[in-house]
């Protein structure tokens, strides 16, 4: 079955790729949240996991193929394929298939940041670069974290899908806001960790974000359901504050980047700030 969903930004045809199924554990996605209000959201299972998905995306913009995200770590093993119970439904590379391109086809990745289930098929099991004819972007603050992780971090890097690309020469390194090409840019969105950003798409008057894990869901959207995994959680509830209301006065497609069943979504008022809804 494909998970790969298209959707028209303007000019501009996306598509929401994904690199399969995985679960981490509820009370760690939904931070001071209990669980008798978000396990209705998201159900847990019987080792108090709940279903995320791995959603890249596609932009084809004025002939160039860029591939936001690469998907989860393929080389962790059995037992770190158990622990994330790791389902391969599908894959990015039969959702790039599915729109008749192959790895060499992408011309740029963007790395929202450098954790396994966001940059992991950044290189092959080989151990070259899996988008050989890409540049891969990403904040040069969220490099020099990734090489010098912490206890609190570590877990969330790899140096197996990193370093290659450094030594290829392939990364290009950005600080703070910047345009990849005209209409597509990336956003600093901190909180998760420091070097996280967001991707802009604006095309004939619409817009999308790629949120990153700042909305790592559409039940991520209050501004108190702050993830347990987030290093900076009050710089995550003063990024929503700042970015929600523009992102909802703009009409944005909101990509959360997890999900387990919305690729593209948009922010309705709520009683308290906003709640996103799934586009059919
Ligand atoms: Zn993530």
């Amino acid at each position: 079955m494909s998970w790969t969903t298209q959707q028209r930004v303007g000019d501009t045809t996306v598509t929401s790729l994904t690199d399969g199924h995985f679960r981490l554990d509820g009370g760690a996605m939904f931070g001071t949240v209990p669980k008798v209000l978000w396990n209705d959201l998201n159900p847990a299972d019987e080792l108090n996991r709940i279903s995320l998905r791995i959603n890249p995306l596609l932009i084809q913009l004025d002939g160039r193929n860029i591939l936001v995200e690469t998907g989860f770590w393929d080389q962790g093993g059995d037992k770190f394929e158990n622990m994330y119970a790791l389902d391969r439904d599908e894959t990015v590379f039969r959702g790039l298939n599915d729109v008749g391109l192959s790895p060499d086809d992408i011309h740029i990745v963007i790395n929202t940041h450098l954790h396994f289930d966001h940059a992991g098929r950044n290189v092959t099991p080989a151990g070259d670069p899996t988008f050989p004819n890409a540049r891969y972007v990403v904040q040069k603050q969220e490099l020099h974290d990734a090489r010098h992780a912490h206890e609190r971090s570590r877990a969330s890097y790899i140096a197996g899908y990193i370093e290659p690309i450094a030594d290829a020469g392939l990364f290009d390194l950005v600080e703070g806001e910047g345009e990849i090409v005209p209409g597509v840019s990336v956003l600093p969105l901190p909180g998760h960790n420091l070097g996280q950003q967001g991707v802009v798409l604006r095309s004939g008057g619409d817009t999308l974000v790629y949120t990153a894990d700042l909305i790592a869901t559409t039940a991520h959207v209050p501004y108190a359901y702050v993830m347990g995994y987030d290093l900076y959680p009050v710089t995550c509830l003063e990024m929503r504050k700042k970015y929600l209301p523009q992102w909802y006065e703009e009409g944005a497609i909101i990509c959360p980047p997890h999900d387990p069943a919305v690729a593209f979504a948009r922010l309705q008022e709520a009683k308290r700030g906003f709640k996103l809804e799934a586009l059919e």
